[in-house]
């Protein structure tokens, strides 16, 4: 299956990624992890995305598109993806679409991950991600580890992403706003989009996207 999960920032996107792609036995492709390992091995890739991440914009299509090929490009990503944060614009949108047309495949489906805004920004502001595994993600309030600052999972150290704080957060949402929503539309005239209510508890709204790709929807 090849599917992209859209939403805004803290709808749980990498959450509810990490366990579909686990569910489904394909790839989580993220291109928000994508740059932030490039930011942490130092590469001229992770230098140049650091700004534009760290003030809440989007990274270029020239730099974004090529990395999210190469990955698709891989082995393990030949029968099938999931892509969480990519594409995050039309033109992202419009080069997905050439590229698969070019291999002879398609889009199964689009899940839109749809979240109240007041909730996405509690839940931004109290994100705790592991350092050794993004998909662990904890919440200073509503998901606390059991020892503070340390992954339940791994006993990786947890931290704030620099782009979680609050200034950030809001240009992050009009970013999405402005940028973001116009692929559903998009995606819609192709009827690919499942909307999936996120709100409630993870396995649930697992459950609930699981179910929208099995029967089809
Ligand atoms: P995420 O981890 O998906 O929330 O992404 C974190 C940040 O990485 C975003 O706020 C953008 O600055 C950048 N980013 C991730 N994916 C993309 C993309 N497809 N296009 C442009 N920028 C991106």
């Amino acid at each position: 299956m090849r599917i992209v999960l859209v939403g805004p920032p803290g709808a749980g996107k990498g959450t509810q990624a990490a366990y579909l792609a686990k569910n489904l036995a394909i790839p989580h492709i993220s291109t928000g992890d994508l740059f932030r390992a490039n930011i942490s091995q130092g590469t001229p890739l992770g230098v140049e995305a650091k700004s534009y991440m760290d003030a809440g914009n989007l990274v270029p299509d020239s730099v974004t598109i090529g990395m999210a090929e190469d990955r698709m490009e891989q082995p393990d990503a030949a029968d099938g993806f999931l892509l969480d944060g990519f594409p995050r614009n039309l033109g992202q949108a419009e080069a997905l679409d050439v590229y698969l047309k070019g291999r002879n495949l398609k889009l199964d489906a689009v899940l839109d991950l749809e979240v109240p805004e007041d909730e996405v920004v509690k839940r931004i502001a109290g994100r705790r991600i592991c350092r050794k595994d993004s998909s662990h993600v904890f919440h200073a309030e509503y998901n606390k580890p059991k020892a503070e600052g340390v992954c339940d999972v791994c006993g990786g150290e947890l931290y704030q992403r620099d782009d979680d704080r609050e200034e950030t957060v809001r240009k992050r949402l009009e970013v999405y706003h402005t940028e973001t929503e116009p692929i559903i539309d998009y995606y819609k005239a192709q009827d690919l989009v499942v909307t999936i209510p996120a709100l409630g508890k993870v396995a649930e709204v697992t459950q609930r996207a699981m179910s929208a790709l099995e029967n089809g929807e």
